[in-house]
């Protein structure tokens, strides 16, 4: 046990832990526990976690980093695999709040991360993580995002990357994973497949050398998401927001913003607070809302369609976990259609100037519809979570917006098309 640990460098982290039974391991590439088989998750030292200060995270990197010490790697730079994202801005959104008739409202803008989406926060952590145990091949099962990050860290730290997507991916996401040069394969099914396929190769000899950044060291992965919780804290001057609205695919990304705002009380970084925790997902893949709803913890896993592909995971492994966030916090679920998602595009846009990705629009018009709904309070401080890049779906709104006129370079045209009153 103190042989892994050691090898981790200085870490508040002891080993993993399963999510169910509480069966404890140490720091080793493994996702679910020999036992039960449930997900197995980080464990740390609430002591050593208590000894960060607000001081000195301020004094770190502007980056991930800054939070290494709540983190179970990253505390020695030159260690660090990482294309340092993180420190995205936190926009007040007023013209939005405006239009939805909201009190206050800021827009967490992680669209900003070197590879355009919040998975370079994830893939930084796992490959550090991968780094230490030994791993020379970085590899993925993807929505999209993460074959970005994968690809990117893999491209940045000059090893290879073999990184597994369905094949049917947005142009935009797979021009984008190529162009850096690692191994791509396009799997002939869905994510689901993608990521059957990506956990029996995980067990082969061939693939022994080879970290999956969210099969075999899954739990180091989770955690890279806690950085998008502790964020919002310090940049709101170390406050926790009342509501937050979060999209939801695994239901990872959510479970652990709840964990860090969680910790943050515990560590005594913010005073405690109460956040409702809102999940957000696409009608065309909704096990999790669906299951909330049905006021269940049973996932039915279902075949995703529809336009947000980034959030087309028909079989989430955290679903549960996400659930019972959003039922312990008195928040909710809830899910909109592909047209309700091109309209949060384009209200986000047209009020914030941020083009977000289609999990974008979901967030934003799941936000609308919980306010519509009366489920969301609109006096409540609040932060939607936009998570990846508009120029990477391009598609989705491609066919409902162009120029507003087409003139001759004259004035007699730019007057006969109104230009000129
Ligand atoms: C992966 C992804 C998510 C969801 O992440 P989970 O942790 O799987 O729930 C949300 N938004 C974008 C843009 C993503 O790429």
């Amino acid at each position: 046990m103190s042989s892994a640990r050691t090898s981790f460098g200085p870490t508040p982290a002891v080993g993993l832990i399963c999510r169910n039974c509480e069966k404890t391991y140490d720091l080793i590439a493994q996702h679910a526990c020999w036992q039960c088989f449930g997900p197995l998750e980080v464990e740390y030292d609430s002591t050593a976690l208590a000894r960060v200060t607000r001081e000195q995270i301020e004094a770190g990197p502007h980056n991930i980093w800054r939070y290494a010490g709540l983190l179970p790697v990253g505390n020695i730079a030159s260690d660090r695999v990482s294309l340092n994202p993180g420190m995205t801005p936190l926009i007040e959104a007023d013209n939005l709040a405006r239009e939805l008739g909201m009190r206050k409202l800021w827009v967490k803008d992680d669209s900003a991360n070197p590879t355009h989406s919040f998975k370079d926060r994830v893939v930084s952590v796992a490959l550090t993580a991968a780094g230490y145990l030994g791993f020379d091949r970085f590899a993925c099962a993807s929505t999209g995002n993460l074959a970005n990050s994968v690809a990117a860290h893999g491209a940045r730290a000059g090893r290879e990357s073999i990184v597994f997507i369905p094949h049917d991916l947005e142009r935009g996401k797979v021009i984008t994973t190529a162009v850096y040069g690692g191994s791509l394969v396009a799997v002939r099914g869905s994510y689901d497949d993608v990521n059957r396929l990506c956990s029996m190769l995980c067990e082969t000899d061939e693939f022994e050398n080879t970290a999956f950044v969210n099969v075999n060291i899954r739990p180091f992965y989770a955690e890279g998401s806690k950085t998008l919780g502790y964020e919002v804290a310090e940049q709101l001057g170390w406050r926790l927001p009342e509501q937050v609205v979060i999209p939801a695919a695994s239901g990872e990304l959510l479970t652990k913003v709840h964990k860090a705002f969680d910790d943050c009380v515990d560590i005594g970084l913010t005073d405690s607070g109460k956040v409702r925790v809102f999940g957000a997902q696409s009608a065309g893949c909704s096990p999790i809302s669906d299951a909330f709803n049905a006021d269940t913890d049973v996932i039915d896993p279902v075949k995703p369609t529809g336009i947000a592909k980034s959030l087309n995971i028909g079989d989430p492994a955290a679903g549960p976990y996400a659930i019972e966030s959003a039922r312990s916090t008195g928040g909710a679920f809830d899910k909109v259609d592909d047209d309700e998602i091109r309209e949060g595009i384009r209200l986000l846009a047209a009020t914030t100037g941020i083009f977000a990705e289609t999990a974008g629009g979901v967030s934003v018009a799941v936000l609308r519809k919980l306010l519509r709904d009366g489920k969301l309070d609109p006096d409540a401080e609040t932060v939607v979570y936009n998570t990846g890049e508009g120029l990477k779906t391009l598609d989705a709104v491609g066919d409902l917006v162009g120029p507003t006129h087409t003139v001759d370079p004259s004035l007699k045209s730019a007057k006969q098309e109104g230009l000129l009153g």
